[in-house]
């Protein structure tokens, strides 16, 4: 992608609606409740990380399908500022939807139904990036787009971003082309589980880095464990760079051909930590907007960071993503 393109970015994902239930407990089998309340919201990894791509400043464009009942959802995101040329309204299937349960205890149980997020356009087999510098990948849409997508971006020069939400398992993940990815970004979990499927697990039993591996600190490392998967991880993807997400922690972070992993701690929650549901999004949608304005990478984590901690104040998957004029106020 030549240096005088305007930085664009691409989210081929998800888009739902996301039901929320407020009940005494979660439903058990056979049992029918009554919910005190009922509320509704837009959602979807995809169509989280493409407003948290716009709240961060970044020009966005969203690729996915929805039902004619996911209109308003992407209607809001047109509001939000996300460019929605690209969202296809499917004939006779419904929007993809999640039926959370939410317990007084502050248990969730959640329902998914893929709905029209696993329609594949004919445009999915030779996706058109024209224009495109960046583009933003999840996991909850058919995984034949997300490669014919991340194909296109490494034929086209355009920086790929994956957050496999949720990861990836067995054959498919095994068969992945890691080399066509620019940056994959997981949470600890989700690390553990790549390297157990792609059959590098480390070790259990020591929990640290394994005696070959250089470390970072003298001193016992924050998430050992999660430093070791990822310079393993490094052994045979050189040219990919890592994020591991830490929730309250804060992240790990092993650039293309480091062999550093660097640590950054969570920036201060403030007003207290509210509903940590979509902080990952967030997280993944900042990022992407970060290497858009093509900043010193700790410059962008530490945003990243900053917004992030400011997400978890606030309920929602959405409306909770601070604008990025707030996360630099807060930073000053
Ligand atoms: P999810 O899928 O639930 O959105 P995730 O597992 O992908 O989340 P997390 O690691 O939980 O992602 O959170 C992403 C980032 O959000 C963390 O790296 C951290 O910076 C911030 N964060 C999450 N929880 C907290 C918290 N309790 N306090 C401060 N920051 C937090």
């Amino acid at each position: 992608m030549s240096s005088s393109t305007p930085p664009q970015c691409l989210v081929r994902g998800s888009i739902n609606i996301d039901e929320f239930f407020h009940l005494p407990h979660i439903v058990r089998p056979g049992e029918t409740i009554s919910s005190s309340k009922l509320s509704r919201g837009a959602g979807g990894k995809g169509a989280n990380q493409a407003n948290a791509v716009a709240r961060a400043g970044g020009n966005v464009v969203m690729d996915g399908c929805i039902g004619e009942d996911g209109i308003w959802v992407r209607d809001g995101l047109e509001r939000a500022g996300v460019d929605v040329g690209r969202v296809m309204v499917v004939q006779e299937q419904m929007t993809g939807r999640a039926i959370i349960q939410l317990a007084e205890d502050g248990e969730n149980s959640i329902v998914l139904h893929k709905g029209a997020n696993y329609h594949t356009p004919p445009s999915d087999t030779s996706p058109s990036l024209s224009g495109i510098t960046h583009l933003l990948l999840q996991n909850e849409i058919p995984l034949p787009s997300t490669l014919a997508y991340l194909r296109a971006a490494h034929s086209g020069g355009v920086t790929s971003i994956f957050n496999p939400s949720p990861m990836l398992s067995g054959e498919k993940l095994r068969q992945f082309p890691w080399a066509c990815l620019s940056w994959l970004i997981v949470n600890e979990g989700e690390l553990t589980d790549l390297l157990k499927e792609t059959g590098l697990a480390v070790p259990s039993t020591t929990g640290s880095a394994p005696a070959s591996a250089p470390t970072t600190t003298p001193e016992a490392p924050i998430a050992s464990a999660a430093r070791a998967e990822m310079l393993l991880f490094r052994r045979s993807n050189a040219d990919l760079g890592l994020i591991c997400t830490l929730g309250a922690r804060g992240i790990l972070y092993l650039p293309a051909g480091s062999q550093t992993v660097g640590y950054l701690p969570a920036a201060t929650v403030v007003n207290g930590v509210v509903d940590t549901t979509g902080a990952g999004d967030c997280f993944a949608g900042y990022f992407a907007a970060g290497l858009m304005r093509d900043e010193d990478l700790e410059t962008t984590l530490r945003t990243c960071l900053t917004a992030c901690a400011m997400c978890v104040e606030k309920a929602g998957a959405m409306e909770s993503v601070p604008s990025r004029a707030k996360v630099e106020a807060r930073i000053a």
